[in-house]
């Protein structure tokens, strides 16, 4: 009897070609270049990754115009059936495709498993929203009729970030597909793997052309935002990246549309009526230790606990932290794997080190733990307290596993403190009085707050960020219809005897 072989993490990966999509052929970059990726759980390579060139951006948005047109005929039923296609690929690459992703960023294998349902929920979500728009019909001055009508851009260039690699390139893309554009996809040089077996995926479900998958660093990245025939540029990533496209895409001499996710330093506002178990389960579910390792946008990394309970918070959330099984992210028992690369842990223990010299108070962590492979870029869960709003952990996103926590006592202090940072991604305030979380709500400078929650996302709702944590909303109507631009039609309508005069001639009118 032949016995069915267990397939591992590793076999995702060993002995296999990673490969760009560009036109629906599977290829390697044109000069041969690559660059190896490695696993973060042991610090040994992974795999070599294409490291596109300026030429290689330029066939991919070549393939992506010339899919366009035909694309931007198809109805939005037809569209939905690629979606629905694309789910059921997702769904049976499910494990393949959350094993890459461990290996290649370091996120515990079972939280990877659910980015992936996550993403199919996005794949549902997005062609039901894009069957309901609609456009307007506007009484400027009467005789005549004033209407909008929408068009996609064309090619749109979609550059993502290191830290939910399957689920970034999965879902972002979609809203800009279902609308009827095409793209060129470029995910984060640290993780690519996933994005480019992505690339196949999206080759089966749509036609050759539509999602075109390039890979490599900032040089692609440039070109493409800096290629006059990519009208729309959405970019997820940090601030000074988000800065440096906005000045390319201008010197490209092309007005473009975009939209940028940016960085995160968000607050959580904790008032003394809460019951401080269930906060500090929110404070440590909302850092996302157990997802990406801290290394989230939306995290609440700086949160702020009523003087009452304090005390009782930094205890309890010090020992929950204390317990977290550290592990590489292959391994089933792993609750939180390592940071993406060498080079990120090191900034992020510069945070920690800063947190130390300025007089933060380490509650946990802080150090490498115990019973982690050698070469992997581990750091255990680290909580500060009595941590001041000028200290350098209080001011700048650390990107990573540090969560902060500082006292308040008067309710005007608390609001200065959480608007107090450049960024205004996320909030959450935690309090059983309603009145209090609305009103608090109104005062958060951030796009997206959450009550008695934190960090998930509900499809529908317009995801994104005020002051320096970017341009635009995602995840909603708002998205889609930043995929489209407004033309209006109007008509002068003649007066109905003229009209009637001129068809029949003579004195139509009369009877
Ligand atoms: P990053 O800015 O270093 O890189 C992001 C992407 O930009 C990568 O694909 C990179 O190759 C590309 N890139 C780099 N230089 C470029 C250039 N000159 N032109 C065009 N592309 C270029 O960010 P990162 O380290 O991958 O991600 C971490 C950051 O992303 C954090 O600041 C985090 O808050 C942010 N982020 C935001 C969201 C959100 O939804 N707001 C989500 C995830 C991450």
């Amino acid at each position: 009897m032949e016995t069915k072989m267990e397939s591992t993490p590793e076999s995702h990966v060993e002995g296999r070609e990673f490969l760009m999509t560009i036109g629906g052929e599977r290829v390697a970059a044109e000069d041969g270049r690559v660059e190896v990726t490695v696993d973060p759980s042991t610090g040994q390579p992974l795999a070599e990754v294409p490291q596109a060139s300026a030429a290689d951006v330029g066939r991919a948005i070549e393939a992506a115009e010339a899919a366009f047109p035909a694309w931007a005929a198809t109805s939005i039923e037809e569209r939905g059936e690629c979606f629905r296609r694309f789910g059921e690929l997702l769904v049976e690459h499910r494990e393949e495709l959350a094993a890459l992703d461990a290996l290649d960023s370091g996120n515990p294998i079972k939280a990877m498993r659910l980015d992936v349902m996550i993403s199919l929920d996005y794949v549902k979500g997005w062609p039901p929203l894009a069957q309901a728009l609609t456009g307007e019909v506007i009484p400027a001055s009467p005789g005549n009729l004033h209407y909008t009508s929408s068009r996609p851009y064309g090619v749109v260039g979609r550059i993502t970030a290191f830290n939910h690699p399957l689920m970034f390139a999965a879902t972002r893309p979609l809203a800009s597909l279902i609308t009827g554009n095409t793209l060129v996809l470029k995910p984060a040089p640290q993780t690519s793997l996933s994005t480019l077996v992505l690339g196949e995926l999206f080759d089966q479900a749509f036609p050759a052309g539509v999602v075109n998958v390039i890979s490599g660093g900032a040089e692609p990245g440039d070109a493409l935002v800096s290629d006059g025939r990519v009208k729309r540029i959405a970019f997820t990533g940090s601030v000074p990246t988000g800065l440096l496209i906005q000045r390319r895409a201008a010197e490209s001499g092309w007005v473009k549309h975009l939209s940028l996710e940016l960085g995160g330093k968000n607050a959580m506002v904790i008032f003394p009526d809460v019951d401080v178990e269930a906060a500090v389960d929110g404070a440590i579910f909302g850092m996302n230790f157990n997802v990406c390792q801290g290394q989230s946008c939306g995290s609440n990394s700086r949160v702020l606990v009523h003087r009452g309970i304090y005390d009782e918070f930094v205890q309890r959330a010090g020992e929950a932290l204390a317990r977290t099984r550290v592990g590489p992210a292959a391994e089933e028992a792993s609750e939180m794997g390592p940071l993406v690369s060498a080079q990120h842990l090191e900034r992020v223990n510069g945070f920690v080190a800063a947190g130390r010299s300025e007089g933060a108070t380490l509650v946990t962590g802080g150090e490498r733990p115990e019973g982690v492979p050698e070469g992997g870029f581990f750091l255990a869960p680290t909580m500060f307290a009595d941590v001041a709003p000028e200290m350098k952990i209080a001011r700048e996103e650390i990107f990573g596993p540090v969560m902060s926590v500082t006292p308040w006592d008067d309710y005007e202090g608390m609001i200065e403190l959480a608007n107090g940072v450049d960024l205004g991604l996320t909030a959450s305030i935690w309090t059983h009085d309603l009145d209090l979380a609305h009103r608090t709500a109104e005062r958060m400078d951030a796009g997206y707050v959450w009550v008695n929650d934190s960090t998930r996302h509900y499809f529908g709702t317009p995801f994104g960020g005020t002051k320096n944590s970017g341009i635009g909303r995602e995840e909603s109507v708002e998205e889609l219809r930043s995929y489209l631009e407004t033309r209006v039609v109007h008509t002068r309508l003649s007066d109905p005897g003229a009209a009637l005069e001129r068809m029949l001639g003579g004195d139509a009118t009369s009877d």
